[in-house]
């Protein structure tokens, strides 16, 4: 294994998708709907796969698929305020995950900084440091506000400990709104002080928005790319898989300034060069039909988070009845529940694991048939054991899952 990946050998998703298919849990742990995408979307895949232009079957542009780009552009366009050239300003790529990789790729040089803020995607880490970047981890901390019903939004940045991180070898922060795994979503005040400090040092934001239409009322997702002089330094990550309920096609993109955006260009065209043509057709399909309709009620951007909503609360019900202290997500479709209550019932000894999360999680799948995610998993080694008493429960399945996945806790308990 090549020096650069040293190290990195570990993937709790790996790990976990493979404890899922020996033991047969109910499985709310990687994050995934298991119910019907929307039906126009098969149906715009259905049709590209039979349509006459047998040129679908076949290479498309490589940076993005010419129908892809164009309504990207439109709908980003209206929504930053500004206007987006589909070719020199956006990357199609192989997921958000392949936008990510461009991006870091593309702006990481050897011994640049990047800030993380925790908890994070944990792909982060791997690749700033396969770039030869050097990770600088901040801990959302939590603030108890004395109520019972634990929030989110209690999860915040310290300001000194933010711009404590900052220096003249910074060269990018990642940041992530809504985000997995705690359903935080960054408010104004808060990304105008991280944008503050992008402009103070010269620092690139890498903003990963792939949850942007999963957010519950009364939060609005705020982009940062639309914050005054914010366009010029972010690059914006998106993700079909979680804008449609099609994580398995596994298209996602990158926009940003031009500048930014053709190192992504070099990267993608000399790695994966280009993306399924028949699946951005359709996707372009499904976001032009969202684009007429956006913030109406019959839209998907407008019902899926409603429908949601309902399977949020039921979750944060069913979790608070059994002894665990769940905390309320403003957007995304992950929940973190605080187990601790329960460690006396549990034998966390027959898990070797070096994090209690872990132990607990497997312990859960193994002897009471439910996965969820060990959260120490979303932050750096030193910061683990923030983590240590939380478990991530995703809750975008059908509400015939839900509800047996509550019997189970409540027969177990
Ligand atoms: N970023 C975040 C925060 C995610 O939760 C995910 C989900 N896998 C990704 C990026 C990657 O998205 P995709 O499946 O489109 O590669
Ligand atoms: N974003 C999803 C999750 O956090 C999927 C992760 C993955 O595919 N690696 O569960």
């Amino acid at each position: 294994l090549p020096a650069r990946y040293q190290g990195q050998q570990e993937s709790v998703w790996e790990e976990y998708i493979q404890l899922a298919a020996d033991y047969d849990p109910l499985d709310l742990g990687q994050g995934f709907p298991d119910f019907s995408p929307p039906e126009y979307i098969i149906s715009a895949l259905d049709q590209v796969i039979k349509d006459k232009d047998i040129l679908l079957h076949q290479y498309t542009r490589g940076c993005g698929h010419p129908r892809l780009i164009s309504i990207l552009s439109k709908l980003y366009s209206h929504l930053i305020g500004r206007s987006i050239d589909p070719e020199k300003e956006i990357l199609v790529s192989t997921g958000a995950y392949g936008a990510l990789y461009s991006t870091m790729m593309g702006h990481i040089d050897q011994g640049d900084e990047v800030i993380i803020i925790e908890p994070f995607f944990d792909c982060y880490e791997p690749m700033v440091l396969t770039a030869g970047g050097i990770p600088r981890f901040v801990p959302l901390r939590y603030n108890n506000n004395n109520s019972s019903i634990l929030k989110s939004s209690d999860w915040t940045l310290d300001p000194e400990e933010l711009e404590k991180a900052f220096n003249s070898k910074t060269k990018a922060i990642i940041i992530n709104t809504p985000n997995n795994p705690l359903g935080k979503v960054f408010t104004e005040n808060e990304l105008q002080m991280i944008a503050n400090l992008c402009k103070k040092w010269n620092v690139i934001c890498i903003s990963d928005e792939v949850y942007e239409w999963l957010v519950y009322e009364p939060q609005k997702h705020i982009r940062i790319a639309s914050l005054p002089g914010m366009w010029e330094r972010t690059i914006t990550v998106g993700s079909a898989g979680k804008t449609f309920s099609i994580t398995g096609w596994k298209i996602g993109w990158a926009y940003g300034p031009a500048n930014l955006i053709h190192n992504l260009h070099i990267v993608h065209q000399n790695s994966i060069y280009t993306c399924s043509t028949p699946l951005q057709e359709a996707i372009a399909i499904g976001f032009e039909k969202e684009f007429s309709c956006l913030g109406q009620d019959n839209c998907y951007f407008t019902s899926l988070p409603r429908q949601l909503e309902q399977k949020k609360n039921y979750m944060a019900d069913f979790l608070t009845k059994m002894g665990m202290k769940p905390i309320i997500p403003d957007g995304g479709y992950f929940m973190i529940a605080d187990w601790s209550s329960l460690e006396s019932e549990i034998d966390l000894s027959a898990e070797n694991d070096k994090y209690k999360d872990y132990c607990f999680t497997k312990w859960l799948t193994k002897n009471v048939g439910i996965q969820g995610i060990p959260p120490s998993a979303f932050y750096s080694e030193s910061h683990k054991p923030l983590g240590e008493k939380l478990v991530r429960f995703c809750f975008i399945k059908e509400d015939e899952k839900l509800k047996k996945a509550a019997e189970i806790l409540e027969n177990w308990k």
